[in-house]
């Protein structure tokens, strides 16, 4: 069975209006090359292009997805900076990124995280849920123990639907480094997590991608581990030349 391979596109806090060329490119190119049948490429831009973007790109190759949430539950109310999982839904995002390592350095703590993915549950927002261990946790042998914390402390058993969540692990290491993990380490984590997953939420395939300094040539090692449903891609993903030859180096 060919599974979905995703492509996310997190932007962080990069893109203008005429980055929506980008995007259009991606698209026209995935048009015209119908062989690359099995992914699903999803843009997270800076929320203040969302509408725009969402509502130019009338494209069923390409989805969009927010960068954050807010924690408040609620649709609208006096909460100055807040953008409500409804206003995301209405700027065209069906997706959002939880959990984000450079979130967390800011203001995301367990709680929050655990509170923004039921908040983009209950509206139907898909989760984009990052977890990654640092270089002391990795260097102390500790980063399967750190990333089940970070699971455990953030989906509810009682609530979490594993058909709208999917799970980048992304060692903090790795972000934005240049280094990336070996396939021996990524297998034993993603064998481990999904054993952890399956024991704690009887989930067999949770969806689990990759993030971490991917580019057009470690695209092909990496996607040599099977239990890689995708990647999560910072940089490289802010230029169409290089997104869609990752996309194309993948299915190579
Ligand atoms: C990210 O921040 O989600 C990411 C994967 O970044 P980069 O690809 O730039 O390392």
């Amino acid at each position: 069975m060919n599974k979905t391979i995703y492509f996310i596109a997190n932007w962080k806090m990069n893109g203008n209006h005429n980055s929506i060329n980008e995007i259009e490119r991606v698209s026209n190119f995935f048009r015209k090359n119908t062989i690359y049948k099995f992914k699903k490429i999803i843009f997270c831009p800076p929320s203040n292009l969302l509408s725009s973007f969402s509502k130019k790109i009338k494209s069923k190759l390409i989805d969009f997805g927010a960068q954050d949430i807010s924690k408040i539950n609620l649709h609208n109310g006096p909460y100055t900076g807040q953008l409500s999982a409804k206003m995301l839904k209405d700027s065209g995002a069906n997706y959002v990124i939880i959990g984000h390592s450079e979130k967390r350095l800011i203001d995301e703590d367990l709680k929050t995280i655990k509170e923004k993915i039921n908040i983009a549950l209950k509206n139907k927002l898909k989760i984009i849920f990052c977890i990654g261990e640092n270089l002391l946790q990795k260097n102390k042998g500790s980063s399967l123990n750190v990333l089940k914390r970070q699971i455990l402390s953030s989906l509810d058993k009682k609530k979490i639907n594993f058909n709208n969540l999917i799970i980048a692990y992304e060692p903090i290491w790795s972000i934005g480094t240049g280094i990336v993990p070996s396939n021996n380490y990524l297998d034993k984590i993603y064998r481990n997590l999904k054993k952890f997953i399956k024991e704690k939420y009887k989930v067999n395939s949770p969806i689990m991608l990759y993030g971490g300094s991917v580019t057009t040539d470690n695209v092909v090692t990496l996607g040599k581990i099977g239990l890689i449903s995708g990647f999560l891609i910072g940089g490289a993903s802010l230029k169409s030349t290089s997104f869609i030859k990752i996309i194309k180096n993948y299915f190579k």
